[in-house]
């Protein structure tokens, strides 16, 4: 039996221990966010998402310290949830996926130092067996799907009786992944509108960094660095025409986060024979999060795009990467290295300006592992 002091509260407060103590703070969340200590948590929260924003996903994050007293406590416990009914009213599919990656390998920052029994009831508490040997194929896939490395593919695992082997170095990287998984599948959460309203300000201003975010990271849109899928797909509209509705939603959606704008994807359907502007315009509003429902979708995993027959013409860029997004910033970074190399024979076909024309930052820090709406939302 593990015993949890207040420091270990505010170091899982996913925990439903964590949110059984923070129950007890208040008669209302109305009421909480409007006190000086919710005002303290919204602040936070807002720093929580700042971080995650920036947080690369290929190492550890620093772990921040705890101090001991109720206080403070409090607030790192209240950021968790204020911080997901943030993204929740944002309904914002690529800001809950970095809040949640963020979070998750934070998490797993403070269990590498934790004692067994503490790793062993974290493990418990979301689902997974105390010690690594082996999982089920249920509880293994949602979580393999996201990491890239060939050893995690089920094809390279040995498995037995519907049990995966794990080995025990591997066992943490599982937790993480299980974590993320575990975090991400509530979210977004439906929150009163009241609610929403209330934290407005904060929504406002991490949109508002999200955008700046998108621009840094995907800079002027570059169709010769577009993953060979995303080609044959745009070369399938413009030549029969005939695509199926994944196809359509994976190519919108993948236009949307590079920061195309709906107008000039609209154009891009207008050569598909019979083409429909109003059908076009509601779908491709739609994806883009401005047609009402103010969910913006993120492109498909390549998981998902090889289950729908998507994954096609692979290349070795393919190799290093489990997101279409991920091959474009990968394509383009190289691209701009060639062409600053050897200006005079590079060629690439700038088609528009999403955001000036500042260069690609050298390493792309877009996530490898970054989950799609289109795993588990409705994607037309
Ligand atoms: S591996 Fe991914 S990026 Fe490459 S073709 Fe397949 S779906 Fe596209």
């Amino acid at each position: 039996m593990v015993t949890l002091d207040r420091k270990d509260l505010a170091k899982y407060p996913f925990l439903k221990e964590s949110q059984a103590y923070i129950g007890t703070i208040s008669s209302s969340l109305e009421q909480y966010l409007q006190s000086p200590g919710g005002r303290v948590a919204i602040r936070e929260a807002l720093l929580m998402l700042t971080q995650a924003l920036s947080f690369s996903g290929k190492e550890t994050p620093p772990v921040p310290e705890i101090p001991p007293d109720q206080e403070s406590v409090t607030t790192i416990i209240a950021t968790y949830p204020v911080s997901r009914i943030i993204v929740s009213c944002a309904q914002d599919r690529m800001l809950i996926d970095r809040l949640v990656r963020y979070q998750s390998w934070l998490f797993f920052a403070f269990l590498q130092d934790e004692d067994e029994s503490i790793k062993k009831f974290i493990r418990h508490s979301i689902g997974l067996p105390e010690t690594a040997m082996e999982i089920s194929v249920v509880d293994y896939i949602p979580v393999a799907t996201r990491m890239t490395e060939e050893r995690w593919r089920l094809v390279n695992r040995v498995v037995n009786k519907g049990r995966v082997r794990i080995r025990p170095e591997e066992y943490d990287e599982i937790v993480r992944e299980r974590l993320r998984y575990i975090m991400a599948r509530n979210l977004p959460l439906k929150v009163p509108s009241q609610i929403c309203e209330q934290v407005k300000p904060a929504i406002d201003r991490i949109k508002s960094e999200w955008q700046k975010k998108i621009l840094e990271e995907f800079g002027t849109v570059e169709e010769s660095a577009f993953p060979p899928c995303i080609q044959a797909i745009l070369g399938a509209i413009s030549g029969t025409g005939h695509l199926t509705h994944m196809a359509r939603f994976a190519v919108t959606a993948f236009l949307h986060n590079i920061g195309m704008e709906n107008t000039r994807i609209i154009e891009l359907y207008g050569s598909v024979p019979n083409f429909d502007l109003r059908k076009t315009m509601y779908q491709v509003e739609h994806i883009s999060g401005r047609g009402g429902t103010g969910n913006e979708y993120v492109s498909p995993l390549c998981a998902t795009m090889r289950t729908h027959g998507l994954c096609i013409h692979r290349d070795t860029i393919c190799n290093r990467i489990n997101h279409p997004l991920s091959y474009y910033k990968l394509k383009k970074r190289d691209l701009a290295r060639n062409k600053s190399k050897n200006p005079a024979k590079a060629g690439s076909v700038e088609k528009k300006n999403a955001g000036g024309d500042k260069p690609e930052e050298s390493g792309s820090n877009f996530p490898d592992s970054i989950s799609s709406s289109a795993d588990n939302k409705n994607k037309d």
